[in-house]
């Protein structure tokens, strides 16, 4: 029997590479472009490319938009955070009964969005520490090889199919902890992103502002504790330092937006953990002040804030 097509919702640098691993191991893809346009558009070239050391291979990817009526029974969602919801409700009325979402975003917020809309499917958390980043349409570098955890905060039982994932050469793994995963990668992220944004420079240049990135990481550690995240918490200070030390030469993805004109997930990131902070009382006066700079900032860029 062949085995249920993945749709894949979002062609762009993860989409690509997550559509074209799943496709050369066999499994069948289709990509949901955004409109008529963007359909026309892909349909104009040989499919997607994938650059891998250097090399490419282009993969001829079907393709559709939402209005086609096929059912979805898989789909792996790989827009930015603050599309996905929007994206996801127009699909789904094509999603059948007991459908799997895989959620690739970034940050916190769009996946329970997300979520909370279906509540008849299957919605799958992703936190991905692979790179890829998109030259131009249809193409997509491998940038940084890495890892996926996936884990539902709802079912702590793996979905059936993972073993695709393996013949793909997709490195992964289930864990009943996506939260914990999700939480400390965001809290990472607060730590370092705005500040590059800030201070406009390389992740390695906040070593000159050791002080002001230890005083985050003592208020984002007091916020996971509150958010029942604990485990996120532990010696968040030091790795936050060695992610520094270790991509030193790096501009953040927020930096790298923000630099190109591009809107930030700001929202789903500092932005869902000062939320955080006030749902739960606590007053984080640093955070809120870095928020407070972040978005006037942007603001200054004419560029979105949430
Ligand atoms: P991206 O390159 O900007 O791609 C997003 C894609 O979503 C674009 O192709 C865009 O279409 C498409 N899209 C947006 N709204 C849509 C809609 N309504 N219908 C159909 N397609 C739609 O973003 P990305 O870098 O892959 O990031 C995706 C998520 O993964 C983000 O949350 C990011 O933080 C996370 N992530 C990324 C990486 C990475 O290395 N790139 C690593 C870890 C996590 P158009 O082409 O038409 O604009």
């Amino acid at each position: 029997m062949l085995a249920p097509t993945w749709h894949v919702l979002g062609a762009g640098s993860l989409g690509t590479l997550w559509a074209c691993r799943l496709a050369r191991s066999g499994v069948p893809v289709r990509l949901i472009l955004r409109d008529e346009a963007r359909l026309r558009a892909y349909l104009a070239g040989p499919g997607l490319t994938l650059v891998e050391q250097g090399v490419s291979h282009t993969y001829a990817i079907a393709a559709e938009t939402f209005d086609s009526q096929t059912p979805v029974a898989r789909l792996l969602v790989a827009c930015k955070a603050y599309d996905a919801e929007h994206a996801v409700a127009r699909l789904a009325p094509r999603l059948s009964a007991n459908a799997e979402l895989v959620l690739l975003q970034n940050g916190l917020g769009s996946q329970d969005a997300v979520a909370a809309m279906l509540p008849q499917a299957r919605c799958i958390f992703a936190s991905s520490t692979e790179g890829a980043f998109r030259p131009r349409d249809w193409h997509a570098v491998f940038a940084g090889h890495g890892f996926t955890w996936l884990g539902d905060p709802a079912r702590p039982q793996p979905p059936l199919w993972l073993h695709q994932l393996d013949q793909a050469g997709i490195p992964h793994q289930w864990t009943p902890d996506i939260l914990t995963r999700l939480w400390r990668k965001l809290a990472l992220n607060c730590a370092i992103n705005p500040l590059t944004v800030l201070y406009d420079c390389r992740n390695g240049e906040l070593q000159q502002h050791a002080c002001e990135v230890a005083t985050l990481c003592a208020e984002l550690a007091e916020l996971l504790e509150h958010c029942g995240q604990p485990e996120a918490a532990v010696d968040l200070a030091c790795e936050v330092q060695r992610v520094i030390a270790a991509t030193a030469a790096n501009f953040s993805s927020m930096h790298q937006d923000v630099s190109h004109g591009r809107r930030s997930e700001i929202g789903y990131l500092l932005g869902y953990a000062c939320a955080a902070a006030q749902r739960h009382n606590r007053s984080l006066p640093h955070l809120r002040q870095l928020q407070a700079r972040l978005v006037a900032h942007l603001q200054g860029k004419g560029l979105p804030s949430v």
